[in-house]
């Protein structure tokens, strides 16, 4: 029984699946950490020292809440030439979290509904929950893809929006262009709102990657410096989209968020003109890495694409046990029960040096035999 005090609504976040993975892991003497959701290189220098800058030069303060100009200004210069759109409208948010509470509080109502592909990245359930709104997933077993049709025939009169993550997490999908092009065709037909969580964006890696806004003009883009330049813990992200939607979630960061940290922002803004590519061609050849050698070891898996994440099916057991038979080795990886329905895939981070991809490989091999 949870607390007198404590509201409905925190029946909808449950952290105690992942709570006991790090709970297992937090007894391992040298874990093999195949877990993490967060690059393994570090901040471009060049960015720490704008960091470290703006500190000293006294940019401390509340910035507006749309952000400083200068990278407003930049980044909304980036997103007109994109999709060729002058009707955009852009503000920065505390990270693409930030970006994602304050789309789907400003969006739904209590009783709309929501789709999400299973698998999904976990905040998903908990964020259109905590609005009211009622979560419908559509499987995208075995392959990952998308079938628009399912979607078209998933959607309701009271569905509101659909959350829409290419390349995702945890699968390492990257949906390819055609598929975008009629998701966003479908959700503008249906008048659905289409947000993109394009945190990944970077990371894709056999085909150019492509923002469902290019085909829907409506779609809002909600997207975030994490990832791409390896600053997770900078809580710097942006929004993107139809001037009616974005001044409504940037009232709600007034009185909420209030802004990025600023001096992030300042980062943020020197990081734009740094050429991450040398790290996308290395997380590229992990990739290869990671999928030939899980292929070798017999195990199904959809070639991912992009982000920096394998989803393989366990190969014996509930992923539950399998993981756990994992964990035993000192190999962590997630039971995918924690982004889906399901309980028989796992996910495996490949945000991490070559020699640990190795190692985790091996300990995946001799477990595979145990069937
Ligand atoms: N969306 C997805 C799909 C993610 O994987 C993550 C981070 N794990 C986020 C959003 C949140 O990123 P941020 O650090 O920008 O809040």
């Amino acid at each position: 029984m949870p607390h007198p005090w404590i509201a409905d609504r925190m029946a909808h976040f449950d952290s105690s699946g992942i709570r006991k993975v790090f709970d297992l892991a937090a007894k391992m003497k040298n874990p093999i950490n195949l877990s993490i959701g967060q690059p393994d290189f570090d901040v471009p220098t060049a960015v720490q020292d704008a960091a470290v800058e703006a500190v000293r030069g006294r940019r401390n303060g509340y910035s507006p809440t749309q952000g400083i100009g200068p990278l407003r200004e930049e980044l909304l210069a980036r997103v007109k030439r994109e999709f060729g759109r002058e009707d955009r409208d852009l503000f920065i948010t505390s990270g693409t979290s930030g970006g994602l509470v304050l789309a789907m509080l400003a969006l739904c109502n209590p009783g709309d509904e929501v789709i999400v592909f299973d698998p999904y990245f976990v905040m998903y359930p908990s964020l259109v929950k905590l609005t009211g709104a009622v979560l419908r997933t559509i499987d995208t077993y075995p392959n990952f893809g998308i079938d628009v049709e399912k979607v078209r025939a998933a959607i309701t009169p009271k569905t509101k929006a659909i959350l829409f993550n290419s390349p995702a997490n945890p699968t390492g999908a990257a949906i390819d262009e055609s598929t975008v092009r009629d998701l966003a065709k479908l959700a503008a037909e249906r008048n659905v709102a289409l947000v993109s969580d394009e945190i990944y964006r970077a990371f894709q890696y056999d085909a150019p990657f492509v923002s469902p806004a290019k085909y829907n003009p409506d779609t809002i883009v909600i997207d975030g410096f994490s990832k791409g330049y390896a600053m997770t813990g900078w809580r710097l992200g942006f929004a993107h989209g139809p001037q009616a939607v974005i001044q409504e979630m940037a009232k709600l960061q007034q009185y909420t968020f209030v802004c990025a940290p600023q001096p992030f922002q300042w980062a943020g803004l020197a990081a734009l003109s740094v050429d991450m590519t040398p790290h996308i061609d290395a997380y590229r050849k992990k990739r290869d890495k990671l999928a030939g050698g899980l292929r070798a070891a017999g195990y199904e898996l959809a070639r991912p694409g992009g982000a920096f994440y394998a989803f393989p099916k366990a190969p014996w057991g509930t992923a539950t046990e399998f993981v756990a038979a994992a964990i035993e080795k000192e190999l962590l990886v997630i039971p995918g029960g924690i982004f889906s329905g399901r309980d028989t895939h796992f996910r495996i981070s490949y945000a991490a040096p070559d020699e640990v991809i190795d190692r985790g490989l091996a300990v995946l091999a001799e477990l595979a035999k145990r069937k």
